[in-house]
């Protein structure tokens, strides 16, 4: 993994056989970046990706394992009880070029990501929302 920045953006890789979440967290925690959007592209031959089960309130998760373009990842920084929070979604595509996708749990990168921070000035928390079985942005 690596990164380099230029005033409030951040241009990361993450390198063969690294977990995409963890790098990312791990980014923002050098950096103390408590707000900001992250954008990528990419490739993972295993990757956790979740639905939320609207009803028991719990994510459906499913693995994909193989080639897979990360054709897309979209997501936001956050906090939560003093933590950097990572709320992102996945878009690949597998061997016939049909795209899956989903809430990101995990992906092991099979290539390289290739990722833009953004990071904004204040601060935004979470908190729990039973209601929906989501850790609501708290604004
Ligand atoms: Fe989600």
């Amino acid at each position: 993994m690596n990164y380099k920045q230029f005033n409030n953006k951040v241009i990361v890789r993450i390198d063969k056989g690294e977990e995409l979440v963890d790098g990312l967290k791990t980014i923002c925690k050098k950096l103390d970046i408590k707000l900001g959007s992250i954008i990528g592209i990419g490739s993972t031959d295993k990757v956790t990706i979740g639905l939320l089960n609207t009803k028991t309130k719990k994510y459906q998760l499913k693995e994909f394992t193989g080639d897979h373009e990360i054709a897309s990842l979209v997501g936001n920084i956050t906090m939560m009880n003093g933590e950097v929070y990572l709320h992102l979604h996945l878009t690949i595509c597998n061997v016939e070029h049909k795209a899956i996708g989903g809430h990101l749990t995990s992906a092991i990168i099979s290539a390289t990501f290739e990722g833009i921070i953004d990071i904004y000035e204040g601060q935004v928390t979470r908190e729990y929302n039973d209601d929906v079985g989501l850790n609501h942005l708290k604004l």
